[in-house]
């Protein structure tokens, strides 16, 4: 028993990805899982009954997390459909690379604005209802860039430093409530998002991976689900990389 099974969990950017990966490993653990995004792919419906098992399904919720006041509606309507929130998974990010000097404001603003203002919106959005009910698990998904930067991505890494930040301050004020909220940082991860890369950059990526590829999906998606569990009841406040060895 994983202690995930009957929880309830939100996952953002949960139409495609790692965020995919993440709702059906929650799901096979015995979560109610319910994917927020802000557009579903045309193949989630079908994706979605193909993973139902038993009594258990994958919801779907239109939800842009950068909409303050849209994200407190959809999280309160969620534990009114499904009686609480149990687990948070902010995985919703997006990408804007650029050298610094041909960075515009406008790329620097809609990265942080998805990938760290998103991630506060629903950790206030269900911090009063975990800190209400003694007990939560949030998970970030950051980046091994937030902690190591990476040319190019100013505006990325500074928004997965921000969440680094943020996790450890709200696991500050939430661990008395025994609610633990925690960080996975992936490196290389075989997505949409790594398919813009060129394949220079890709093969530079490969030469500082001790492990020699880049990771699937579903690899981090079994520590989020471990973090989600209750084998990981006394970890908070921490980054687990997941990154083959990227940074160590
Ligand atoms: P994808 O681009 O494949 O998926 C990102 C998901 O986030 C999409 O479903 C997208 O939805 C959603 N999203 C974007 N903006 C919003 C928004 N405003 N509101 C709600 N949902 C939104 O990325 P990955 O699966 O690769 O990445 C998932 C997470 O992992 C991100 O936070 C990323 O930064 C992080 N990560 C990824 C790595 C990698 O190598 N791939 C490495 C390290 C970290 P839509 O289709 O509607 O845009």
């Amino acid at each position: 028993m994983t202690g995930i099974q009957n929880k309830i969990a939100v996952v953002t950017g949960g139409g495609r990805g790692i965020g995919r990966a993440i709702v059906v490993e929650l799901l096979n653990d015995g979560a109610t899982v319910i994917a927020y995004d802000k557009v579903f792919p045309d193949d989630f419906d079908s994706f979605a009954a193909g993973c139902a098992k038993e009594e258990k399904k994958v919801f779907k919720k239109v939800v842009d997390v950068t909409d303050t006041d849209g994200v407190q509606k959809s999280i309160d309507e969620t534990a009114k459909e499904f009686g609480t929130v149990d687990i948070l998974v902010n995985n919703a990010g997006i990408t804007r690379d650029r050298l610094l000097l041909r960075m515009t404001e406008e790329d620097w603003d809609i990265v942080l604005k998805v990938n760290l203002k998103g991630a506060f919106n629903t950790i206030k959005a269900v911090a009063r209802i975990m800190a209400k009910q003694r007990s939560g698990k949030i998970i970030n998904i950051s980046s091994v860039v937030g902690v190591m930067g990476n040319a190019g991505q100013a505006n990325y890494s500074a928004s997965k430093a921000g969440l680094i930040g943020l996790t450890k301050s709200i696991a500050k004020e939430l661990g008395g409530r025994n609610v633990t909220v925690n960080c996975v940082a992936p490196g290389f991860v075989d997505t949409e998002m790594t398919h813009q890369l060129t394949d220079e950059q890709k093969a530079a990526f490969l030469t500082v991976i001790p492990l020699k590829r880049a990771s699937k999906p579903e690899e981090v998606a079994g520590v989020v689900s471990f973090l989600a569990s209750s084998k990981a009841d006394y970890i908070t406040g921490q980054v687990i990389m997941v990154d083959g060895g990227m940074v160590m």
